[in-house]
């Protein structure tokens, strides 16, 4: 099986999964992060991935997750008993995802209650934290590679613990839910936060960190100043036009 993988800088790709973006990052030393492996199931997505750029599951290092809904965290149990790999997260969110803690529900606005309910509806498991045994409990600035090259940057809004991943060298980030391309192909700030305000200083706090590019919690990537439609968005003022990142289908 040929897996969907769209190369995003030098060492970096992302892998559409059934309903969000899981990320492979390589390190310098050729083992891989892999960030948000996906819903439940979707590990065997990243593991073709994996294979397609030559790697296997017993290259994964780390599995890191942005936050603990589902479509993000629930693919990653599976995974770490596959690749043997430790489960890194935030650490308000390690809580939840050990099932020590009950979920926090999201502060819903009146917009985004109907395709919550559709959801919950839909796929009732999903609307549960997925369990998994989290070993690294993940703090602003800490490293997720043996290199540094791969670095947290706390985005407390989407949920308690939700993270970014910041790739200095690179000027890459990887935003989570804090941000995402919807289905008509524009860039959004993430529905479904705990504290909308606080994920929108996450949003303004990311784009100050002046990225190229942007893979965001779910859709296409922000390619090329990334950093001017983060903060856009962040201001509430309509992103600057751009070409399509991703190619017609
Ligand atoms: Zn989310």
């Amino acid at each position: 099986m040929t897996a969907d993988v769209q190369a995003m800088a030098d060492g970096l790709w992302r892998v559409p999964t059934s309903a969000s973006n899981a990320y492979l990052w390589r390190t310098r030393t050729g083992g891989f992060v892999v960030v948000d492996p996906g819903l439940y199931g979707d590990e065997t997505i990243v593991q073709d991935a994996l294979v397609s750029l030559g790697a296997t599951a017993a290259d994964v290092r780390t599995i890191v997750l942005t936050h603990f809904h589902s479509d993000h965290a629930g693919a990653a149990a599976a995974l770490a008993g596959i690749t043997g790999a430790p489960i890194g997260a935030g650490f308000r969110d390690a809580a939840v995802l050990r099932g020590d803690v009950p979920r926090p529900l999201p502060d819903l606005t009146a917009a985004e209650r109907p395709l919550y309910d559709l959801i919950a509806a839909a796929h009732p498991e999903n609307m549960e934290a997925p369990r998994c045994t989290v070993s690294l409990e993940l703090e602003h600035g800490d490293p997720v590679d043996d290199d540094g090259d791969m670095v947290v940057h706390a985005v407390t809004g989407h949920t308690w613990g939700s993270i970014a991943l910041h790739l200095p060298r690179q000027a890459v980030v990887l935003t989570g839910d804090i941000a995402i391309t919807g289905h008509d192909g524009a860039p959004a700030p993430g529905p479904f936060n705990v504290d909308r305000v606080r994920a929108r200083r996450a949003l303004a706090r990311l784009a100050a960190l002046k990225p190229r590019v942007a893979g965001l919690g779910h859709g296409a990537p922000l390619l090329g100043d990334a950093h001017e439609t983060l903060a856009a968005l962040a201001g509430g003022t309509p992103p600057p036009q751009r070409p399509r990142a991703d190619p017609p289908p």
